[in-house]
């Protein structure tokens, strides 16, 4: 009977922004959600989105059919090419399966439910400490266990490297190793690519299998070949993975859940055979789930890979987002070193990505919150498009009284 289910924690991150939008104080600061604002703390669309919004409502043909189990092929087949590269072995040699997903959540997801039925050996996945919040629950849910492996070094606010290398060495052969692609959440740092082709090294000898997680390509650096470079690198290594595709951040389309799905299997005689039992057990857990997934934001997406013009003009929009969020770290690291606050300040402008991992303890984000209004993640996480040209003195200010208190 129902009055058997026991209350379940609130989500902190939706927590957070309800707490938020209920604080009157005029000059309140949202760090929180992992959403890109404009300079006027406004929610952004793109100025393509908006083009390829106009051209598909304008469109006579449009209607609001289903779309097939796997999704719009004009986007999942773009959508390889984005993450993989066009000339990429695994797309040439006819080795990946794509299907269109509920964003990068609906990819994350397919995927685990996919190796939790299939992986032979039912192996545990290994998730970096700390990871996006949502990915353990993502995986107990499909019966995955999960363990973590160490990769934020709290003294060089840094990537433990050493740490990271040396669990998923002593992880069992053959588990499934989640690998963010870049602008790691919730910490903002990534390996380099000499770090990426050592860890590509480590989980080939130990027969791991990379779970790629890719919610911001093109979004960090503003250069999608850059922000792909370690699936690529992985890819271009002939090994059987998977990869999760969001298009939320660098499209904007949040709400709109457009995503893919790829699974890539070995180089060899047999690799298209099994592609196509691949992609009909990916059918029908599909069909069974959400049996197929929404159409809007995959037209508009699938629009823009496909025209050049239109990809160009993305190709803006994105060093619009990211070169804004560069120079907001570049203002809140001078502002903290110009206040001359207690601490070092270099990991704002080395991190990369939506979120900057501040170094704050809990007990001086609450701080931040009941004395100045700034809402953030407890773990000291800020989503850096929070801040803006009106906001980012405010905020050093306040973190410098709750530094110094
Ligand atoms: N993975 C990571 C690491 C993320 O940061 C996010 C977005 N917060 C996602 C997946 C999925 O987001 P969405 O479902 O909105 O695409």
């Amino acid at each position: 009977p129902a009055d058997t289910v026991p209350q379940a924690p609130e989500d902190p991150l939706f927590g957070l922004m309800a707490a938020y939008r209920a604080d009157p104080f005029d000059k309140k600061v949202d760090l929180g959600i992992g959403a890109y604002r404009d300079d006027n703390a406004k929610p952004w669309v793109l100025p393509v989105v908006k083009k390829a919004d106009e051209i598909l409502r304008n469109d006579p043909a449009l209607n609001h059919e289903y779309l097939p189990i796997a999704g719009l092929s004009d986007l999942t087949t773009a959508a390889a090419k984005l993450i993989l590269g066009a000339d990429s072995p695994a797309l040439t040699e006819k080795r990946t399966h794509s299907m269109q997903t509920i964003s990068g959540t609906g990819a994350v997801h397919l995927g685990g439910l996919f190796l939790s039925k299939f992986f032979p050996g039912k192996p545990t996945i290994y998730l970096s400490d700390p990871t996006w919040a949502n990915h353990k629950q993502i995986f107990s849910n499909v019966g995955l266990p999960s363990a973590v492996y160490p990769y934020f070094s709290k003294s060089t606010k840094g990537l433990d490297f050493d740490g990271m290398k040396a669990a998923i060495a002593a992880a069992p052969n053959r588990s499934i190793i989640l690998l963010h692609a870049c602008a790691h959440n919730p910490t903002g740092v990534d390996p380099t690519p000499a770090q990426w082709t050592e860890i590509a090294f480590l989980l080939r000898t130990k027969n791991h299998f990379p779970f790629f997680d890719c919610a911001y390509q093109g979004f960090a650096s503003g250069d999608l070949a850059r922000d792909a470079w370690a699936v690529r690198y992985f890819a271009s290594q002939g090994f059987e993975m998977c990869i999760a595709q969001s298009f939320a951040k660098n499209f904007g389309l949040y709400g709109e859940r457009a995503g893919c799905f790829h699974f890539i299997t070995y180089p060899g005689p047999n690799a298209t055979q099994t592609i196509s039992r691949i992609s009909s057990q990916l059918a029908v857990l599909q069909r069974s789930e959400i049996s197929n997934p929404p159409a809007y934001g995959a037209r508009i997406a699938a629009l823009v890979l496909n025209d050049p013009v239109l990809f160009a003009q993305w190709e803006d929009d994105l060093r619009t987002m990211s070169g804004r969020i560069i120079a907001m770290r570049k203002a809140l690291r001078e502002k903290l070193e110009e206040l001359r606050t207690p601490g070092s300040w270099n990991h704002i402008t080395d991190q990369i990505g939506m979120f900057s991992f501040t170094g704050l303890s809990e007990k001086q984000v609450l701080e931040l919150r009941s004395q100045a209004h700034v809402y953030m993640t407890k773990n000291g996480r800020i989503s850096m498009a929070g801040l803006n040209s009106g906001n980012v003195e405010y905020f050093a200010r306040a973190v410098d009284r709750v530094v110094r208190a």
